[in-house]
């Protein structure tokens, strides 16, 4: 990542928590948002990712599908290819929820190099924080339900980076999600 990257992370991960400042994760403590897709960019850099417009597609993975944020905003703001992969991260929520969760499986194969790797720590950073603290509401087969859907999707993910593919493994093998 060359230091002239920096201004740009940070521009970027600052329009993310203005973005999701009023939003919190769906564990018992109602955790900020924005705790995520800074830990979904960590986890690439903790990975070796130093591509630029990776980080920022990861920092911001979640605006337009959760915010009022637009793809044209982010074109405008941050270029087309950060904008591209984001897209490529964003379901469509005018679907209801079991299609967009089929429609993950059947895309995720499809996806570019730079959305895999953020898709990859995505689910990643989910499947953990289910393992930190159960979501408010949710039963155990429903997290069991998440488990199983999110290594459908991971699974054609794989080979993207070792280090990811690492920490999915050893995630889905000590079966932290047996009740
Ligand atoms: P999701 O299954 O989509 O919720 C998971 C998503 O919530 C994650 O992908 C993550 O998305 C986000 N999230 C926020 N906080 C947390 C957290 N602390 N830990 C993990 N993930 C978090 O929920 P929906 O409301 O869309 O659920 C609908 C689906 O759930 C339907 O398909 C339905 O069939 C199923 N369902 C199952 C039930 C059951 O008991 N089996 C009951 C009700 C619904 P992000 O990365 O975008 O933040
Ligand atoms: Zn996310």
């Amino acid at each position: 990542l060359a230091s002239d990257s920096l201004p740009t992370l940070f521009k970027t991960l600052t329009f993310a928590c203005e973005k999701h400042a009023n939003q919190r994760r769906k564990d018992p403590a109602g955790t900020p948002y924005i705790n995520h897709p800074i830990g979904v960019a960590s986890l690439l850099v903790e990975g070796g990712v130093t591509d630029l417009v990776t980080l920022q597609a990861a920092v911001l993975h979640d605006t337009i599908e959760d915010t009022d944020t637009t793809a044209d905003e982010l074109e405008t703001i941050f270029g087309p290819a950060v904008c591209h992969v984001v897209l490529e991260c964003t379901d469509d929520m005018s679907l209801p929820s079991p299609e967009r969760k089929l429609r993950q499986v059947a895309k995720a194969a499809h996806v570019s190099q730079r959305a895999r790797l953020v898709k990859l720590a995505d689910k990643l950073y989910n499947l953990r924080d289910l393992c930190r603290a159960v979501p408010v509401g949710w039963s155990p087969d429903r997290v069991q339900g998440y488990y199983h859907w999110a290594k459908q999707v991971t699974d054609q993910l794989l080979g993207a980076s070792p280090f990811l593919d690492k920490q999915l493994a050893d995630l889905y093998q000590n079966g932290t999600f047996t009740y």
